[in-house]
């Protein structure tokens, strides 16, 4: 377990917020009235996509659902997202948000690191072998 791993899963508890959460209000039962809704969530790391086509909307329309493009460049998201009752968080990885949104794993922090230094070493072994 790496130094921030550590200082993330000691922020755990049925208390207050753990020190990186952003949910505005806070996430107990005084703003969160149902228990699924009280979860921990950080800032997002938002990275526009520029090799996929535009998002992709939804709206219902005349004839039913309609999917159309918008302008908007699809994004990677990644954020902290804990349940209260979680024993550490997970990370969050998506594309979007809301309507757009259209992909969503959860990771555990360990197969998050994993990954990270997967597509580290991707991206070396792409820039030395250029
Ligand atoms: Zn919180």
């Amino acid at each position: 377990m790496t130094e921030a791993t550590v200082a993330v899963a000691t922020t755990t508890s049925q208390g207050a917020c753990p020190p990186w959460c952003t949910t505005p209000g806070g996430c107990d039962a005084r703003t969160a009235p149902h228990p699924d809704d009280r979860r921990h969530h950080s800032w997002t790391v938002v990275v526009p996509l520029s090799l996929e086509p535009p998002a992709h909307d939804m709206r219902v329309g005349p004839v039913g659902l309609e999917v159309y493009l918008t302008s908007d460049p699809q994004e990677l998201c990644a954020r902290l997202d804990q349940h209260r009752g979680d024993a550490e968080p997970a990370v969050r990885v998506f594309t979007g948000e809301g309507a757009a949104a259209c992909y969503s794993a959860s990771v555990t922090l360990a197969e998050a690191e994993d990954l990270a230094r997967g597509i580290l070493a991707l991206i070396e072994e792409a820039r030395r072998t250029r």
